[in-house]
């Protein structure tokens, strides 16, 4: 085995690529990615990105001097519009056709488009790519309202840091409450409250009919006929998998490129990670696909060590984190088919805990704000620990010593 080609330059690529040097491969190793950046970290782009206060090059998982210390090729124009899986080959866009002995296909996911005229006017912007958020900070800059579509992470977090800059926002959610997918309406109300405090128009249970005005939009409309003025408008309505490349080559795909605990597709020689797969997660018994950085490394992990003939299986408890004003959202687990949440701590002092229970067991944690927390909310989580509320509730009493001895 000589030759290992990479499909995708995102968090999951790059950790596949530095991970297989870490385990002493010495063959060749080229990223084929479509963005023209090298690899780099997405979470900063709706925060300190977003905000001005870091740069490009700070968002690089790997800068041009440890891509060529490590022998890793990463080609920024090298869309792949194809597979050959019986002559183990990749077709590139540009026309090129590379071979490989081991594909990784690390494609992520892109930002799902508004399905309405208007959402391509050029001040109506997704957020996934750098691309994205330049075009946005321009924007930006000569802009006093803005309408962000979408009460999840992206959302609020783009909402902060528009406050920040001192812009009139609004936040619409179809739902009847922001994050609703991912947390306990408590969570939801802290943050639907704090987002308020800091002077965010939050409208839940909004639902977007129209995006009016030409050549660029200027008014969002609402399925009650309100109009809301706007310069630009952010769209953060969530994530489609990029598994075409998958399916067209006859992989399994299934909400993601269905893989086994070891990252290998339906094709033994193509295996994948992070965003674009559907996987078997140990914990929760179940497939998954996910969305979050944790997952993107682990199973880039999985993979370089399947690769490398040192197969250990894919068994991560998925974890997330948000930052929004000073505020540090973290969670562990996934909190659905919970029966009871517990608080621990105080949300008017913008520092606590809330836990979800089911059959007595703690499945899922959000802390807020609340770092040392959150790393024992993690061990009880993968423990599986059981506790009552009233123990959970108890701030008089170190939360370490639910762990088990
Ligand atoms: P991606 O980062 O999507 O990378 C895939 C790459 O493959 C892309 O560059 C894509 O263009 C390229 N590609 C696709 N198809 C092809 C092809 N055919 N040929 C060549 N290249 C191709 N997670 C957290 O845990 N915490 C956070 O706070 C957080 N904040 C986020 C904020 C934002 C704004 C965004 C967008 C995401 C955030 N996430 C966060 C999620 C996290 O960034 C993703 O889970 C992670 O980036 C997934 O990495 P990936 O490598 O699987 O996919």
């Amino acid at each position: 085995m000589n030759k290992i080609i990479i499909v995708g330059g995102g968090q999951a690529g790059a950790t596949v690529a530095q991970d297989l040097r870490k385990r002493g491969f010495e063959g060749d190793i080229t990223i084929l990615g479509d963005e023209p950046q090298l690899p780099y970290r997405r979470p900063p782009l709706s925060k300190t990105y977003l905000a001005g206060e870091a740069t490009e090059e700070s968002l690089y998982q790997m800068k041009a001097p440890i891509l060529e210390r490590n022998a890793i090729r990463y080609r920024g124009d090298g869309r792949v519009v194809g597979i050959d899986r019986a002559q183990r080959a990749v077709h590139l866009e540009n026309g090129e056709r590379l071979s490989y002995d081991k594909l990784v296909l690390t494609t992520g996911g892109r930002a799902r488009p508004l399905a309405l005229p208007g959402a391509e006017a050029p001040n109506v912007h997704l957020l996934r790519t750098v691309a994205d958020v330049d075009a946005i900070r321009e924007d930006l800059a000569s802009a006093r309202r803005v309408v962000i579509i979408g009460g999840g992470f992206i959302g609020l977090e783009a909402a902060a840091v528009a406050r920040k800059l001192g812009l009139e926002v609004t936040v619409l959610e179809g739902l009847p409450r922001v994050l609703a997918r991912v947390t306990a309406p408590e969570t939801s109300a802290f943050f639907e409250q704090a987002h308020r405090a800091h002077g965010v128009d939050v409208r839940t249970g909004a639902q977007v009919t129209g995006l009016l005005g030409s050549p660029t939009v200027d008014r969002v409309q609402l399925a009650d006929g309100e109009e809301l003025p706007a310069d630009v408008v952010i769209v953060g309505i969530g994530l489609i998998p990029n598994t075409e490349l998958a399916a067209e080559a006859g992989l399994d795909v299934d909400n993601g490129i269905v893989v086994d605990e070891f990252g290998r597709s339906s094709d033994p020689d193509i295996l994948a990670a992070g965003d674009c797969t559907n996987h078997p997660n140990r914990f929760y018994g179940r497939r998954i696909r996910l969305e979050s950085v944790n997952n993107a490394l682990e199973q880039a992990r999985t993979v370089s060590a399947t690769i490398m003939g040192e197969e250990s299986p894919y068994d991560s408890v998925p974890w997330f984190w948000s930052d929004q004003y000073d505020l540090k959202l973290q969670m562990v687990g996934l909190s659905e088919g919970y029966e009871r949440c517990v608080l621990r701590g105080d949300m008017a002092s913008r520092r606590f805990a809330l836990f979800y229970l089911k059959d007595g067991v703690i499945i899922a944690a959000d802390t807020v704000s609340d770092p040392k927390d959150f790393m024992v909310a993690k061990k009880l989580v993968a423990a599986r620990v059981q506790a009552s509320a009233e123990q959970l509730a108890d701030t008089t009493v170190p939360l370490s010593e639910l762990l088990p001895a």
